[in-house]
């Protein structure tokens, strides 16, 4: 349950056409990666997906059942930002909680599901801190906790690790990786980066210009892409 489909999607802003005509299946667990030049319009179909912008035509629909008219809150699916968006005056627990005690969930479901989520992410003795306290690499991992309490059919991740330096990149993309496994949850994320691009995904969307210049699994991309242009984003050095 978290199969996504997006039929015909556009977005206009105004007269400009940002996103033209975009088709894609994502399967029910399936990790998939999109990759494209900056102003491509990734983090506008994620945006469009969670329903944080309005679709101009099209159709996005969850496990076959058009969403497009649904509230964000009702949707079922959860948005990591790079910036992490914390609440600075709330404790790591009250950030992690705070969407399940607005849906009115009991406190001892919160309790339960905060704590869970938090083991998952080696943040249990961080539970009682607030951000300014914590380092960026934990910040990150509050935010994708305050994503998995939600249990959503579909986590979106729009370029996460960015404002991370190198080392942490690495340890957090093998800690989303095995997050994936854990959840078995359907997961979109956004990345600029080649080596997230190919060892995180079963599917990599290649986008320009907001139009999906070609959709496969990462080797097969790699081996044999369809223009210069996608193997500028995936492939080997020329
Ligand atoms: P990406 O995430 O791939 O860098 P975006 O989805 O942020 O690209 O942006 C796609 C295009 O849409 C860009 O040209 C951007 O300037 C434009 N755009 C995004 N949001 C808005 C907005 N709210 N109003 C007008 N133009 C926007
Ligand atoms: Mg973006």
């Amino acid at each position: 349950m978290g199969a996504l489909t997006l039929t015909q999607v556009t977005k206009a802003f105004g007269t400009t056409q940002v996103i033209k005509g975009v088709d894609l299946q994502v399967e029910d667990g399936e990790f998939c990666v999109f990759v494209g030049p900056s102003g491509c319009g990734k983090s506008t179909l994620l945006r469009m997906i969670a329903g944080l912008e309005d679709v101009s035509s099209g159709d996005v629909a969850i496990d076959g059942v058009r969403i497009n008219d649904l509230a964000p809150a009702k949707r079922e699916i959860a948005m990591v930002f790079q910036s992490y968006a914390l609440y600075p005056h709330l404790t790591v627990r009250d950030n992690m909680g705070l969407a399940l005690k607005q849906a009115g969930t009991p406190r001892a479901q919160i309790l339960q599901a905060t704590e869970k989520a938090a083991e998952m992410l080696a943040l249990a003795h961080l539970l009682e801190r607030r951000p300014a306290e914590l380092s960026g690499g934990q910040r990150q991992r509050v935010a994708i906790g305050r994503a998995i309490v939600r249990r959503p059919k579909l986590f979106l991740f729009d370029e996460p690790l960015s404002n991370l330096d190198a080392a942490l990149r690495v340890k957090t993309r093998i800690e989303i990786a095995t997050l994936h496994r854990e959840l078995g949850a359907t997961m979109i994320y956004v990345t600029h980066d080649q080596v997230e691009a190919m060892t995180l995904a079963d599917k990599i969307v290649v986008l320009r210009g907001g139009v999906v210049e070609q959709v496969g699994r990462p080797m097969d991309i790699y081996n044999d892409p369809d223009n210069t242009f996608v193997a500028g984003f995936i492939g080997s050095p020329q």
